[in-house]
């Protein structure tokens, strides 16, 4: 159960010497309870206040990690059950699958596939992060092994789905370093399966007929010492998937039930039965309600495209606007004598903007100064993209490492150009275009 403030400060050393950054322990126990500090953030905590803060004072989402290095992912750890209460923090990652009973023309055919699907956006890296191996029924533990090892190679991190201890031993053997998840335990098993996860040192998925099923073995688990888990939530039918990845998170997070407080894994090849359609559109659902790892059959551009999209909206922080940091981009190999084009710090207007320089070839510097994360026509209304601003921007950072003194500014704010020229002796300001995508045939005509 949740603490509240007074509770949090009866354990603080009460000393109010700001060292946690707060003006009192009382304020710092206020911010802890809110959940927006660490107890850990106070360095005269005693250690027995910190074991029993630490628990009562944690997310009601356990933070799950798997996978190792590049392709590292937290799953979980929310504290919210909609993203505009404050944010959401780990986002949905996708598994495409591969079965045990699939020829090795199909295993090659969707490991040829997966690494397809690759691009950027918004400087966010899409691709599918993992991939599930399900270890179909009548399957041996050397033929488990060998698919396994198949996906290993693609270099991505795994879900094991496999319900037998001894073949999942097998195949942990040769996975186990690169962190897995094994999913697999359930009421008739869960002792043997975490034994094994618990040795290899990986996630435990563990799942259930029903939820009060899933619930039993869950504290089964835990009483066992086993918390590093994500929950297998997937049920007979969409309706029922559905309902369960609602209400566990809803237990957790509403009701602050820890023993549901785990990521989830929703397996769409079980319930969209080879519906392409189908899949793509619970791929959506569960983006948005509640899916720590969506499993799918495929993952081609048409899905990734919305799917990616969507993801980063609902996993973007509202709280934050999407910037990047103010200076100079070079692009297409400029130097100090090549043409200066400026605009706002908005990530997608930098992104958009910087992307169609680089299709035009022409080597430019795009600038970018600290326009309050809006986008252009927004910063201008609020007086964050002016001719001041923009002027002081280039005298105090551009001037000193660049000789070019034609600059381009963007056609919607056109007005500011007399203001500009006047307050930056020396530069020829030009007028661009209105639309990114015309800067290509802008800055082709320029140089003709
Ligand atoms: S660092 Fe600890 S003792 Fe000092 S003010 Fe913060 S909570 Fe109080």
């Amino acid at each position: 159960m949740a603490l509240n403030g007074i509770q949090i400060f009866k354990m603080t050393p009460k000393k109010n010497c700001k060292e946690c950054g707060c003006p009192t322990c009382m304020a710092f126990s206020m911010k802890v309870a809110q959940g927006a500090m660490d107890i850990s953030a106070c360095p005269h905590m005693s250690q027995d206040a910190l074991d029993a803060l630490s628990e009562a004072t944690a997310p009601p989402m356990k933070t799950i990690k798997i996978g190792v290095g590049e392709n590292e992912y937290t799953l979980g750890g929310e504290t919210v059950l909609f993203r505009h209460e404050k944010t959401f923090v780990s986002k949905t990652r996708y598994a495409v699958a591969l079965y045990t009973d699939m020829s090795d023309e199909e295993v090659e055919a969707k490991l040829a596939e997966i690494p397809k699907v690759d691009y950027e956006r918004i400087g966010e890296r899409m691709h599918v992060e993992l991939v599930y191996v399900n270890c179909g029924e009548g399957a041996d533990a050397a033929k488990y092994t060998a698919l396994v090892e198949k996906a290993a190679g693609l270099n991505r991190t795994l879900v094991l789905g496999c319900s037998d201890p001894e073949i999942a031993k097998a195949a942990l053997a040769v996975c186990k370093d690169s962190k897995p998840v094994l999913n697999g335990a359930n009421a008739s098993n869960y002792e043997a399966m975490s034994a094994v996860a618990t040795e290899a040192g990986v996630v435990l998925g563990v799942s259930g007929k029903d939820l009060n099923e899933l619930y039993d073995t869950v504290a089964a688990l835990e009483k066992a010492g086993n918390k590093n888990l994500v929950l297998d939530v997937t049920g007979e039918t969409v309706k029922e998937t559905f309902a369960n990845a609602v209400l566990v998170r809803r237990a957790a997070i509403q009701d602050e039930d820890r023993t549901f407080g785990y990521p989830s894994i929703v397996n769409l090849v079980k319930i969209a039965k080879g519906d392409k359609f189908m899949q793509a559109s619970l791929a959506s659902l569960f983006t948005a309600k509640y899916g720590s790892i969506v499993v799918m059959e495929e993952m081609t551009y048409a899905e990734a495209l919305a799917l990616y999209g969507l993801r980063q909206n609902v996993f973007t922080d509202p709280q934050k606007p999407m910037k990047v940091e103010p200076g100079i981009y070079p692009i297409n190999g400029a130097d100090e004598n090549s043409l200066v084009l400026t605009t706002v710090d908005f990530a997608l207007t930098y992104f958009v903007v910087s992307g169609e320089l680089e299709r035009s070839g022409v080597p430019c510097n795009l600038t970018i100064s600290d326009a309050g994360g809006l986008s252009v026509l927004t910063s201008w209304a609020a007086g964050k993209f002016s001719g001041s601003t923009i002027a002081s921007f280039i005298q105090e950072q551009v001037e000193p490492k660049v000789k070019c003194r034609k600059l381009v500014i963007p056609g919607k704010v056109a007005v500011l150009k007399g203001d500009i020229e006047a307050k930056l002796p020396g530069w020829e300001v030009i007028v661009g275009p209105r639309e990114a995508v015309q800067l290509v045939k802008f800055l082709k005509d320029m140089k003709a």
